[in-house]
């Protein structure tokens, strides 16, 4: 790393209003266990409280030296390189090696190249183009690439992470193809983030298999990703997750407050793809705030607030920001789990305007309110999670709880994880009130466990471990007879 840490942070009121919860909430739970005769497993009982105080993973030896890898004067130069094409609009010139998104899509390409070339045959890289029909914010039908880099996993090649930048740009008029849209903020720093985990993760050995995106078509609709995710979807990869990295430049807020070492991870509750059967099932026994995508935030909790970030994730329990969207839509729309990385306080002065001065105020996306020191962070934090998630097991499917009869205890079932270093699994309990998982029960490599607490009382989950001790996402479980 090339800054030096502020210490000062970690006594900030906005560490604590957010840490501090979780842990004054981690002794709630404190039922004693008994054995059950009928559970698959022997639990053993225990005065202590059920299972141990859930503590986030600490990042190895290998992830750490990643993240100190990531280099902000690479972030500055893709930022600066990216600026440098004059606009980036999806609706703009596409054969001019010099201005507009087809200069920009074929350098970004050969950055990914440059990057797989060091991979071992490992990484692949494309141009993942289609045309876009008219629609509204797209007068004539156009053609939208998105630039993507995959790592394949070693073992489990079809369980994927996606991480993403969009690299169209605008200014104040969506329409607007042709003046300036330096897009520095938005999202010249989510591309830039993208490309630098790539570099960094090319020559590395993944379990799952790791996903980078530049997509396009964002400010239009979405598009790009909208593409991406049906694509994966049809093609039956089993994404678990997805992050998009969406105005991730600067750590400034209009007022001119620094908040340098913070991230903003939107996750939704009520999942955007719900079916009708899944809504009556939470309507009738909760889990508006246990989506896919919220275990996955959750997740990232556990693994990206450390010293090999330097960084606190602020996950905010909503999908976006109001009257705004982003590329996770378009994967939560395929019911895949997806979240939202985004700077701390957005300065509107510097997004989706026209470059000018007005009564001595600079407005425009520019390079010169960027922070690359901040957006190598949020990479840092990105990478955190999505080597955590690459090299444990995935998240558990099937996961059930079982309700045939009225009992006081409670059984959860799953299907076996194919992950060869699989070594067991956790039950994860917490009070209904709590944001966080916050105790855990070790039960061993099997497929089924009862523990003595009443479902009617607390949440409860099930993840997968493995021999180094990597943890999955939390599987929700449905009720099953
Ligand atoms: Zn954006």
């Amino acid at each position: 790393m090339t800054e030096s840490p502020d210490r000062a942070r970690q006594f900030s009121p906005s560490r604590r209003s957010f840490l501090t919860a979780a842990a004054a909430s981690a002794a709630v739970v404190a039922t004693p266990l008994a054995a059950s005769g009928a559970s698959a497993v022997n639990l053993g009982s225990s005065s202590q409280g059920i299972g141990v105080p859930v503590r986030p993973q600490p990042p190895d030896k290998r992830l750490s030296q990643l993240c100190a890898a990531i280099d902000p004067r690479r972030v500055e130069q893709s930022i600066q390189a990216l600026v440098g094409f004059g606009t980036r609009h999806t609706l703009s010139v596409q054969d001019d090696p010099n201005r507009g998104i087809g200069a920009a899509r074929d350098w970004i390409f050969e950055q990914f190249q440059s990057y797989a070339a060091r991979s071992g045959g490992r990484m692949t890289v494309e141009k993942q183009s289609f045309v876009q029909p008219v629609s509204p914010r797209v007068p004539a039908p156009t053609v939208i690439t998105n630039v993507i880099a995959t790592l394949h996993g070693d073992s489990e090649p079809n369980r994927a992470y996606v991480v993403s930048g969009h690299y169209d740009s605008r200014v104040t008029d969506v329409m607007n193809a042709t003046s300036d849209a330096p897009g520095a903020d938005d999202d010249a720093s989510g591309v830039a983030a993208a490309l630098e985990m790539a570099r960094v993760m090319a020559d590395q050995h993944t379990e799952a298999t790791l996903v980078f995106a530049a997509v396009a078509g964002e400010e239009q609709g979405l598009y790009g990703s909208a593409h991406m995710a049906a694509t994966m979807a049809e093609a039956g990869v089993d994404v678990q997750g997805m992050f998009t990295n969406d105005i991730v430049g600067s750590s400034t807020a209009d007022d001119g407050t620094r908040d340098p070492h913070t991230v903003r991870l939107f996750a939704e509750g009520v999942p955007t793809a719900e079916t009708e059967d899944e809504a009556s099932i939470r309507q009738a026994v909760g889990g508006e705030n246990d989506s896919p995508s919220r275990q996955l935030a959750r997740f990232v909790e556990s693994v990206a607030q450390n010293d090999a970030t330097d960084m606190q994730v602020r996950t905010i329990y909503r999908r976006d920001r109001y009257l705004r969207g982003g590329d996770q839509i378009s994967f939560l729309q395929q019911r895949f789990p997806a979240a939202r990385f985004t700077e701390p306080a957005e300065n509107f002065a510097h997004q989706h305007q026209d470059v000018r001065v007005e009564n001595g105020v600079q407005f425009g996306d520019l390079p010169e309110f960027c922070d690359f020191g901040y957006t190598a962070r949020v990479a840092r934090v990105n990478l955190a999670a999505l080597w955590s998630l690459a090299q444990a097991p995935g998240t558990p499917k099937g996961a059930g709880i079982v309700t045939t009869n009225l009992t006081n205890s409670s059984t959860l079932r799953w299907t076996a994880s194919t992950a060869a270093d699989l070594s067991g699994y956790e039950i994860l309990i917490r009070e209904t009130t709590s944001p966080e998982w916050t105790d855990a029960v070790r039960v061993g490599n099997v497929t089924s466990a009862t523990v003595d607490i009443s479902k009617d009382n607390v949440f409860l989950g099930v993840r997968a471990v493995d021999s180094d001790g990597h943890r999955s996402p939390v599987a929700f479980p449905v009720p099953m007879s």
